[in-house]
């Protein structure tokens, strides 16, 4: 009963203050780097506006307050979710270094979310629906403000397949001119996949869900005195790879243009990643949220490990390349001196040497 009474009060006391909402739900989540611990995974498909649902729920039966379709979540080990704020009105949830697993729900990329004066942009949406419904519930946690924009910073699974979590937001889904093309070219062997990794009950409501917004040069949205600066860039990590800037607080979202901590991964172009990244870099930011790691780095200093690792493996390759070297040699050795600087090393060097070793080899 007290407790009843106590949230009766939360629920009258946020519909007079607004910053109330934000308070009440951390005074039990300590926000600012805590973390919010997720009990059980039931996810409802539908998020109506919190303060209506939570008077329906607190007034009404269960079975009325909870008769929309639910897509239920496994229950993990890794049941938690960090999101810390790391400037004002900007979130990030850190992904964690590991490669696809049953346990992590394909919660391994950084992905963020904004809000502005009128609405909310998510960029990058999480390895799985249930990984994006948990950022979502966060966000929900925050504020009420629509969700305007879902931003994908490109095709990889680890950054997309959250997307599902936000179809029913109304929000507009932008990506690079090329990601659509490539959604529909790779989503379904994605989905394969790490269903096949994963198993079937970690990738529940999950699907491809492609940009109707497409960006071929830069556009700039508004969430309501909160400008976005949307930039889509040439072949480099990917061939649609999209950074986000925030003029004001010259913040800059890379997407998987900059990786911290996990070893970078080539799926477009070694050569290509490395003279974008000359452009990456004159973008005037003064902090940057990368596509793995950070949350929040220095700019443009964390660009230096990731270009000594693609200057060493290009150096690498040239040479095995020159000696008359295979690709098996160049699996073996190319920039294996990175090897003490990186996480998931081997689970990504040898691919990148492969790949590599291909663009390189008719140059
Ligand atoms: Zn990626």
């Amino acid at each position: 009963m007290i407790k009843k009474t106590s949230i009766a009060f939360l629920v009258i006391l946020t519909a007079f203050t607004g910053t109330t909402i934000r308070e009440a739900a951390f005074s039990e989540t300590a926000f600012r780097g805590a973390v919010l611990t997720e009990s059980g995974l039931t996810e409802k498909v539908h998020y109506p506006l919190p303060l209506i649902s939570s008077i329906i729920r607190f007034f009404l039966s269960p079975q009325i307050a909870h008769a929309k379709e639910t897509i239920t979540c496994p229950k993990t080990k890794n049941q938690s979710v960090k999101v810390v704020e790391v400037a004002k009105n900007i979130y990030v949830r850190k992904g964690l270094n590991e490669i696809f697993t049953k346990e992590n729900l394909a919660a391994i990329a950084t992905i963020s979310f904004v809000i502005g004066e009128k609405s909310v942009a998510v960029i990058d949406t999480g390895g799985s629906y249930c990984d994006g419904a948990r950022l979502l519930r966060v966000i929900r946690k925050i504020t009420d403000k629509p969700i305007s924009h879902v931003i994908n910073t490109h095709t990889h699974p680890d950054h997309i397949f959250g997307n599902a979590a936000f179809e029913k937001e109304g929000a507009v889904f932008v990506g690079h001119k090329n990601l659509k093309r490539a959604m529909v070219d790779r989503g379904k062997i994605y989905l394969e996949n790490l269903t096949r990794i994963m198993g079937k009950d970690q990738l529940v409501g999950t699907k491809v869900i492609p940009p109707s917004l497409l960006i071929s040069k830069t556009k700039t949205i508004d969430l309501g005195n909160k400008k976005l600066e949307l930039r889509a860039f040439g072949t480099a990590h990917t061939d649609h790879d999209l950074t986000v800037f925030d003029p004001e607080l010259k913040i800059i979202w890379t997407g998987d243009l900059l990786f911290h901590e996990h070893t970078p991964v080539v799926d477009g172009s070694l050569l290509g990643w490395l003279k974008e990244m000359k452009e990456l870099s004159k973008i005037p930011a003064k902090f940057v949220i990368p596509g793995h790691g950070g949350p929040l780095l220095k700019w443009p200093k964390a660009l230096k490990p990731q270009q000594d690792y693609l200057e060493k493996l290009t150096a690498d390759l040239r040479k095995i390349i020159e000696e008359g070297g295979t690709m098996l040699e160049a699996q073996k050795r190319a920039a294996v001196s990175e090897r003490k600087k990186w996480k998931l090393f081997e689970e990504f060097n040898a691919r990148n040497a492969s790949t590599s070793f291909a663009e390189l080899e008719w140059e």
